[in-house]
């Protein structure tokens, strides 16, 4: 039954993914026609559909990032669309390369954020991500699914700790059966994780260094996936500035935002840094997801390095009276 779909979806699917600028997917999704898999929307299934997966040959995907302001020039759903486009990379190689069946189910609209005073913003507190990654896997779970894999696509260290703290909470009742790679993607020059940078992205950090949040990073990845989604004034958008040191002060953070909300330098952002960017991180989740399905050598992908600091899991038992937030 499962095949007869396939067969069914191939044509409609390719196009859909030979929009992605990078010409190397065209290939992979034209060797991937010949093979018969393509990636699945989970939620599109039916329950019996799901029953019949191979639970043993499949990898489950689902994106956990916030709504955010995003500066001026880029979208609230940008963390959203980086996760569902390094997803949907990394799912097209683990199909064409490894053999394995991947799935993917709707974006959770729901983070955690250390700063989420901005205008624009829908955050959440650490103890609700956390929940809501808790029981969306025990559902999961109950599926039968064994390979999850939680792709929180937003850098802060509280949202990467509440994710990974439901992570654990899971595989220690259930036995080992997700993971969250961004975490250790995030900060993997810390944990000493090496991945290959390519030049034009490591001559851009060079130039541009501190450049935290819809900069130059943010504005090329989404320029390569849909040039469109980036507001054309981008390239007049003056730097912000702030030091990697400073983030922990909220005071700090939101004076460098100040009218624009963005930390870094949009204006030097360009599509071919960001299909290097995009393809870097899927390339990344694929290496950890991989090792993790075979278990060997998948604890350093498991956490953040922040996650050590007892301090920072504080959030994870408190609820938040009031949501503050500015006004316009
Ligand atoms: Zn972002």
């Amino acid at each position: 039954m499962l095949l007869e779909r396939h067969e069914a979806k191939r044509e409609k699917c390719s196009i859909l993914v030979l929009t992605w600028p990078l010409r190397a997917r065209c290939i992979l999704v034209l060797e991937q026609r010949k093979r018969g898999y393509l990636m699945e929307k989970l939620s599109l299934l039916t329950w019996k559909e799901i029953a019949e997966v191979d639970k043993d040959k499949s990898i489950l995907f689902v994106t956990m990032a916030p709504i955010e302001a995003h500066g001026i020039s880029l979208p609230l759903a940008t963390d959203l669309l980086e996760g569902e486009c390094w997803s949907k990379n990394a799912m097209l190689q683990l199909e064409h390369q490894k053999g394995y069946q991947c799935f993917y189910l709707n974006e959770f609209p729901i983070a955690s954020a250390s700063v989420s005073d901005f205008y624009g913003c829908i955050h959440f507190s650490m103890k609700t991500t956390f929940t809501v990654a808790k029981e969306l896997l025990e559902n999961l779970i109950h599926f039968g699914f064994k390979n999850i894999v939680v792709v929180a696509s937003h850098a802060d260290p509280v949202h990467q700790i509440a994710v990974e703290k439901a992570i654990e909470k899971v595989n220690r009742h259930y036995g080992v059966r997700a993971i969250s790679p961004l975490g250790a993607f995030f900060s993997s020059k810390e944990l000493k994780i090496t991945h290959d940078l390519p030049e034009l992205v490591s001559e851009m950090e060079n130039k541009n260094p501190n450049d935290f949040h819809a900069g130059w990073i943010e504005t090329s990845c989404i320029l390569a996936m849909d040039e469109k989604l980036v507001r054309t004034g981008f390239k007049q958008i003056p730097m912000t500035s702030i030091r990697e040191k400073e983030m922990i002060s909220k005071k700090k953070m939101l004076r460098a935002m100040g009218e624009y909300g963005h930390l870094g330098n949009p204006a030097v952002a360009n599509k071919e840094v960001g299909e290097a960017l995009n393809q870097e991180v899927a390339d990344f989740i694929v290496e950890a997801v991989v090792k993790f399905v075979e278990r060997t050598e998948y604890k350093k992908y498991m956490h953040h390095y922040l996650y050590r600091i007892p301090t920072l899991h504080i959030g994870l038992f408190i609820n938040k009276r009031w949501i503050r937030k500015r006004r316009r």
